[in-house]
């Protein structure tokens, strides 16, 4: 049994002011693995004064020291990745797969943002003048549980390579995760107050970053609806904001699409993440004349699909993070059904065997329209949805109907009319005949699905404020 009970503000671990505890559940078994000790209001404060003093230095530190920063960072995570790999299969309930995969990518991205600072210019001329590229000042970093210390990664080391200092506020549920992430930053030697870290609730230690003065910059990565209320908040300050929302992406596979390729990766894209991620996959558009051949295959793969444990390597979908999220994802399932739409496979209920986790039987529903609420919502779970369409104008349609835009998928045996397809989604990111990530990229959503876009130099700029001298 684990307590947490330390925070880190000023370059070191210290007890938070506030009293309450949160008991971290096994997603796995539903067994206590240990508690946290929330922070409150004061400790946010704490920690923003600290960033704050720290930016006065930090934020005039070379590209060299900066470089320097992030890799010793890498260093320090590079030595524990068993630990990384371990902790977010055991509190979150990421497959061994999965878990194994963030890590490599949380990784890669030091690598990637180290690039970009290497050819980044601050400095640039623009007309006549002469446009600075400062750092924006402390930045607020708020997250979900679904990839916490990955999503701790990406943003903290942008806004180093920016000059920025940071305040975090991870999710409560992953406070074994967030202590060890915590533990290789510490040891990265970084100068005291560029990222300090409270663990606490959103409606407490996030309200507090939302609104403090002090905050100019709030990356914030979650719901929807949380991100509205961030967004309102931060505006009375005029923070920048950088929102990563949900997602209910559309996966079209047009009609000359080799379906036994795309059928198994829309699988994927449906229940990566145990179906726990924003840009899962979770309409699927086929044409009419393929649903039977869809549905044989679809039907095949899910048989296979080995839901359980997820510290097992075979296991492609493990539990949900917690009895809430499990009860939400149930409820959705019962939502289709009353809408009337079919379940091909799957259904509600815990897959035999698994009766002690928070584990869903992977879904699959037919003859949905795009009209219905599991068409519509984000279910957050590994529910997919089968929607037909008859001509490829209809399918873009259908893709487009919807409020979010933050990834789609294509399908087609001929690449140039994909990129057609692709080019006519309103979505941040459009993946062609795959699954894949360029760090370079922009991502972000369109509608929706967020404000801003992370990585590569537009993820860079939304760190920085351009100042232009004018002669
Ligand atoms: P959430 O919005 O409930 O919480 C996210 C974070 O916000 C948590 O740290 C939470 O404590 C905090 N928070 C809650 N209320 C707050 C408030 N009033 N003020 C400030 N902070 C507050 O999301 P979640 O349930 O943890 O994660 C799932 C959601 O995240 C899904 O909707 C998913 O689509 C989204 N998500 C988006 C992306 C993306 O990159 N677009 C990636 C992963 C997850």
């Amino acid at each position: 049994m684990k307590t947490i009970d330390k925070i880190y503000i000023n370059g070191e671990f210290i007890t938070p002011q506030g009293t309450e505890y949160f008991n971290l559940i096994s997603p796995t078994t539903n067994k206590k693995l240990g508690k946290v000790l929330l922070g409150n209001q004061k400790d946010a404060q704490n920690a923003i004064a600290a960033a704050k003093e720290a930016f006065k230095t930090f934020s005039k530190t070379t590209t060299e020291e900066r470089i320097q920063y992030l890799q010793n960072i890498k260093v320090a995570i590079e030595k524990r990745k068993s630990e990384f790999i371990d902790v977010m299969v055991e509190e979150y309930g990421g497959t061994l797969q999965f878990a194994t995969m963030s890590y490599d990518f949380m990784l890669k991205g030091f690598d990637s943002i180290i690039d970009l600072l290497n050819t980044y210019d601050f400095t640039k001329i623009m007309g006549e003048s002469e446009v600075q590229m400062t750092p924006l000042g402390v930045v607020g970093i708020i997250i979900p549980w679904n990839s916490s210390n990955g999503f701790i990664c990406s943003k903290l080391s942008t806004a180093i390579a920016a000059g920025c200092t940071s305040v975090i506020k991870p999710s409560e549920m992953s406070a074994q995760q967030t202590q060890l992430i915590s533990e290789c930053l510490h040891e990265a030697g970084l100068p005291k107050g560029v990222f300090n870290i409270v663990n606490g609730l959103g409606e407490i230690v996030g309200a507090e970053i939302s609104r403090n003065p002090d905050i100019s910059k709030i990356s914030f990565t979650g719901s929807t609806n949380v991100g509205k209320i961030i967004a309102k908040e931060a505006v009375e300050t005029m923070k920048r904001v950088t929102l990563e929302l949900g997602g209910k992406s559309p996966n079209i596979i047009l009609d000359d699409a080799n379906l036994n390729q795309a059928i198994p990766l829309a699988l994927i894209a449906a229940y990566m993440n145990n179906g726990q991620a924003c840009i899962a996959g979770t309409r699927l558009l086929v044409p009419e004349n393929s649903l039977n051949k869809v549905k044989e295959l679809v039907k095949e793969i899910v048989t296979k699909t080995i839901v359980g444990d997820p510290k097992n390597a075979t296991t492609a979908v493990g539990p949900m993070v917690n009895t809430k999220q499990y009860e939400r994802v149930q409820s959705y399932i019962q939502i289709g059904i009353n809408e009337g739409a079919e379940i091909l496979i799957g259904g509600l209920g815990k897959p035999e065997g698994l009766e002690e986790g928070n584990f869903v039987k992977p879904t699959v529903f037919i003859n949905v329209n795009n009209q219905m609420r599991i068409a519509r919502e984000e279910i957050f779970g590994p529910v997919l949805s089968i929607i037909t369409y008859k001509t490829e104008e209809e399918a873009i349609e259908i893709a487009n109907d919807t409020t979010y835009g933050l990834q789609a998928y294509v399908s087609s045996s001929d690449e140039k009319r994909a990129h057609k397809v692709a080019s006519q989604i309103n979505a941040g990111r459009v993946q062609i005949n795959g699954i894949g990530h360029d760090p370079m990229a922009p991502f972000g959503g369109f509608k929706q699905s967020g404000i801003g876009r992370e990585f590569g130099t537009i993820g860079l700029e939304a760190y920085l404020e351009p100042k232009a001298l004018i002669k």
